[in-house]
């Protein structure tokens, strides 16, 4: 295989992104590198495609499907810890606040590795199609997908056959992951404003006290996944923020709660959201208040694999892996990956590869300690391996295009 001629190529540029991070949609470094070396490849290069930075690679080679293998290019706003030589000391503003930039969530590894698999696809001569490689900004903030959508419909008016793409996890590097069916949640932000009615402290009777109204409702809140959804599907509902009053002697005019909503199905979602809004609209008129106002933040979408998609990829991955290759479990985390098939309504396949020390991962998964000893993604110890987990990434990639092109 070709990938050992490839393998500096991936090492060094993994360890180049790594050092360059950018925050969402400010990848212009990143997007301009992508660019270049997909030129190098001979590719045909579309830049700044959609919104902000999207970088589009077109390898055309005769008859066949059209595949797109998708990596994201953003970092963030977290300051790297010192581990490793090649850390990053990037720092931007973020929400007003110079921050430490840092490949947290591990995009320099999905980079790297489809820039290697386009390498390797390259050299092959035994395949024919169209491969399509799509470097996504601003999966971070879950609106890169959405805002690549129309220059994509422009550059593939025919459309594609299949999406695939992948993520490092907090597994053992060398491992697989991969179901169809639902493997990534739906999030939901929604924003309820309570309107009471302000007064001094010592005449409640006075005021409609919207802190003691806004409390019931977050209790309340947390009996939707206690007592409404069933215990056979999985669901999320956090209050993440609560804001209310100036002074202890002055009852607010108003409280403001922010809740984040993670679920599986679209029955589900449906049902909860439904919930949340009879909940708080039915504390109200028990407290003889004005509706409150809802509104609704940012969105991902759900992510489900293509069932026959993920039949052919999983036995191909099986050949690739072996025992290696295991079942996905479903992740309550978001992306925004699907955004890019919906471009078309094309079928898609999003699988998983772990990248953390194996011997580690075991003895962890052994102990009970998985969650405190392996890094989370986000987390500034979130710092994947190099081998295998970039081989893993490459070989994955390679074997998905390869499992759909003629
Ligand atoms: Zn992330
Ligand atoms: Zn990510």
């Amino acid at each position: 295989m070709t990938l050992e001629r490839h393998r500096p190529f991936i090492e060094d540029l993994y360890r180049e992104l790594h050092a360059h991070p950018e925050l969402s949609n400010r990848e212009h470094r990143t997007a301009a590198r992508m660019a270049e070396l997909l030129r190098e490849l001979g590719l045909e290069v579309h830049e700044g495609v959609g919104e902000s930075t999207g970088v589009v690679g077109i390898l055309r080679r005769g008859e066949g499907p059209t595949v797109l293998l998708r990596a994201d290019m953003d970092g963030l706003p977290v300051t790297e810890v010192e581990q490793v030589p090649y850390r990053s000391t990037a720092t931007d503003e973020w929400e007003g606040q110079v921050s430490g930039v840092m490949h947290a969530c591990g995009h320099d590894t999905h980079m790297a590795s489809l820039q290697g698999a386009l390498r390797v696809l390259a050299d092959q001569d035994d395949w024919s199609g169209t491969i399509v490689a799509v470097f996504q900004p601003a999966e971070e903030l879950i609106n890169g997908a959405r805002g690549m959508q129309e220059g994509l419909r422009a550059l593939l008016p025919g459309g594609i056959d299949i999406a695939l793409g992948q993520h490092v996890m907090p597994g053992a590097a060398g491992e697989v992951r991969l179901s169809g069916g639902p493997v990534m949640a739906a999030s939901d932000h929604l924003i309820v404003t309570v309107h009471g009615r302000g007064g001094h402290g010592s005449q409640p009777e006075k005021t409609i006290d919207p802190i003691v109204l806004a409390a019931s409702m977050v209790v309340r809140l947390q009996t939707i996944v206690a007592r409404e959804v069933a215990p056979s599907d999985r669901a999320v509902v956090t209050v993440g923020t609560f804001h209310a009053g100036t002074k202890q002697n002055i009852i607010p005019g108003s409280a403001r709660f922010e809740i984040n909503v993670r679920t599986f199905e679209e029955p589900v979602r449906r049902r909860v959201l439904a919930a949340i809004e009879r909940i708080v609209q039915g504390e109200c008129q028990v407290a003889g208040a004005p509706a409150a106002t809802i509104e609704h933040g940012d969105a991902a979408p759900l992510t489900i694999n293509d069932e026959d998609a993920s039949a052919r990829l999983a036995a191909a991955f099986d050949e690739a892996f072996g025992a290696a290759h295991a079942p996905a479990e479903p992740l309550l985390g978001s992306e925004d990956f699907s955004d890019l098939p919906a471009t078309w309504g094309a079928p898609y396949v999003y699988w998983f590869y772990g990248g953390f020390d194996p011997a580690l991962v075991a003895q962890a998964r052994e102990r009970g300690t998985f969650d405190v000893d392996v890094p989370s993604n986000h987390s500034p110890n979130f710092i994947p391996v190099m081998q295998p987990t970039l081989d893993t990434a490459t070989t994955a990639m390679v074997t998905a295009a390869r499992a759909f092109l003629a």
